[in-house]
């Protein structure tokens, strides 16, 4: 069957499991290969970037996180059989990665963070391989010094924390370059399997800065209330879910 495309953006009817199942194929295969966790704001992004756009369509594998994704894609005939939040595709997939023990770094979020999330990943899944963690930035001028500590680190595993678009971008950008020696060809190459997925506001909620709504409330798919009630500067991204339900609303009519 044809991939499902909601506005045009390509979204993959994975569970949870099947996911994690695919990651750990994507390590043994070798190769580099991206996972993206596509929401309403994705999509709406996507529809005015083009560039985004072409790197949603390029990925290996688009979870479906968020409900609206997953109301939507009922709506449109094609339902999908479960949400895969990032901040919980994360952690099943550190719990995986302590088994393997792959070697897993954590990019971006603010100073500090990814190297708070890792050390609390480390404690809940024992045995978890941290490579490395770094803020750096997503900004192309600063791929170069970024590359040079992932390199030296040689994940399997790379999360990048700086929301989207800029984190898939980050991931088109880099993934392939991490595979290659520097041009120095001092640095070996990461191992043969390296995936890399962007992970959005995961390592602020593994530290506590930002909290996930209550467990009732995510099963009733109100996550994004809670989300928007907490932070009140998101009022104008959220907006986006309004615009995102009346454009399905009418490619569903
Ligand atoms: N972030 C970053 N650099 C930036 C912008 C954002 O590292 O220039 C980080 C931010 O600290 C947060 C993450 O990106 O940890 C994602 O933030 P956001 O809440 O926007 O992501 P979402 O979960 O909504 O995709």
């Amino acid at each position: 069957m044809a991939p499902l495309h909601i506005l045009g953006i390509r979204v993959d009817d994975v569970t949870m499991s099947e996911a994690c199942d695919r990651v750990t194929r994507y390590i043994a295969e070798g190769g580099a290969h991206q996972v993206a966790t596509v929401n309403p704001e994705f999509i709406m992004r996507a529809r005015r970037d083009v560039e985004f756009a072409a790197v949603l369509e390029r990925t290996d594998l688009n979870v479906p996180d968020g409900v609206g994704v997953l109301w939507a894609a009922r709506r449109l005939g094609r339902p999908l059989r479960e949400r895969v939040a990032g901040v919980d595709l994360l952690q099943q997939l550190c719990a995986i990665a302590s088994q393997y023990k792959w070697r897993v770094f954590f990019l971006g979020a603010r100073e500090g963070v990814a190297e708070r999330a890792a050390a609390n990943l480390a404690f809940k899944y024992q045995g978890l391989v941290v490579a490395g963690a770094y803020a750096g930035s997503s900004l192309p001028k600063d791929d170069r010094d970024t590359l040079a500590v992932i390199r030296r680190a040689r994940p399997s595993l790379l999360f990048v924390a700086y929301g989207a678009p800029a984190q898939d971008k980050w991931l088109a950008r880099n993934l392939l370059l991490l595979q290659s020696p520097d041009e120095a060809g001092a640095a070996k190459p990461v191992p043969p399997g390296l995936v890399g997925i962007g992970v959005g506001g995961a390592f602020d909620f593994i530290t506590g800065l930002q909290k996930r709504a209550p467990m009732q409330l995510q099963r009733l798919g109100l996550e994004w209330l809670y989300r928007l009630l907490r932070q009140p500067s998101r009022w104008r991204r959220q907006f986006a879910l309004v615009r995102f339900a009346l454009s399905v609303m009418l490619q569903s009519k």
